[in-house]
């Protein structure tokens, strides 16, 4: 392996297993942060936005790769949902962060800019890319918007971290701001990925079991995809069960809706024994036990966390 050497500091490691390591490290302080409460219940810290339901590249840990499970329809998100959205949340005083990822490339989005400069009032905002659709210009307006960090994830080798840094250099930008992810590695390495089956459409490499087990992601964070539709979580590939929809709903209300509680009572007594969560076999223990806690004892669960 390379020794790195005179690189940017964004470049967080060439092991991949470091990669992973450092990318839970970098959202600890705000998952693991004590919640925020609206009306005594505990808010999300963190909250995904799915811009665009499309994706450029074709990789065989992602669901994107099976076109009968996640076809590209390019549906985008519309900004009069994000406007709403910022509504629901001035309502109850949101300060978490945001995470533009999903189902989809964010940067194929036309109104990304917008729609990060209305949710960067609230919190911080990361964009998570694959890097093709970057540009000089394009990351100088992104650096120029409300987006907190970049993070560009690597799928074809070690030539792109010259070309990404030459790139954060000819934009005259402050290095820090970008964060290069390596993942262009094998199945030795589980893709350079924390591997998952996406609740049963993922079989290849060494996949951990599906146990009955706890899960933490319904008590800090919530997916929104390009419609509206909230979802359990982003390892949640099926999209069948949405548990509300934002320009039908308040986003509180969807957050603290019988759907999701009846979701968090399982998760917080070690259950998985309902769809999509029992073909799920991530580690939903990764991060939000503060928040988990707090969900524990309002919903009177009383075996052990
Ligand atoms: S058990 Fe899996 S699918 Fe269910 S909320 Fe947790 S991570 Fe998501």
């Amino acid at each position: 392996m390379r020794k790195l050497k005179n690189h940017l500091s964004n470049l967080y490691s060439l092991d991949p297993k470091k990669t992973i390591e450092n990318n839970i490290i970098r959202k600890k302080e705000i998952l693991d942060r004590d919640p925020q409460f609206f009306n005594n219940t505990p808010i999300p810290s963190w909250i995904e936005l799915s811009l665009i339901d499309a994706c450029n590249r074709v990789c065989s840990f992602c669901p994107k790769s099976d076109f009968d499970v996640a076809p590209n329809t390019y549906q985008k998100m519309n900004l009069n949902l994000i406007n709403k959205l910022a509504e629901d949340l001035k309502k109850i005083n949101y300060q978490g962060a945001f995470s533009i990822c999903g189902y989809g490339e964010p940067l194929l989005h036309k109104d990304l800019i917008e729609i990060v400069n209305v949710l960067g009032d609230f919190g911080g905002v990361e964009i998570v890319t694959n890097g093709d659709p970057l540009k000089v210009e394009l990351l100088k307006k992104i650096y120029n918007s409300k987006t907190s960090k970049l993070i560009i994830s690597m799928y074809d080798g070690e030539h792109q971290i010259d070309y990404f840094e030459k790139m954060v250099f000819d934009a005259k930008i402050d290095k820090n701001f970008v964060i290069l992810r390596n993942r262009w590695h094998d199945s030795s390495d589980d893709f350079g990925v924390k591997l998952t089956n996406r609740v049963g459409n993922i079989k290849i490499g060494n996949q951990p079991k599906i146990e009955q087990r706890g899960c933490y992601y319904t008590s800090y964070q919530i997916l929104i995809d390009w419609n509206g539709n909230a979802y359990l979580c982003p390892q949640d590939w099926d999209r069948r069960l949405p548990v509300g929809n934002i320009m039908l709903q308040d986003f509180f209300d969807i957050w603290n809706n019988n759907v999701l509680n009846k979701y968090r009572k399982k998760h917080l007594s070690n259950q998985r024994d309902i769809s999509p969560c029992n073909k799920c076999n991530a580690d939903g223990k990764v991060h939000g036990k503060k928040h988990a806690k707090v969900w524990h004892k309002k919903l009177k669960i009383f075996n052990e966390l």
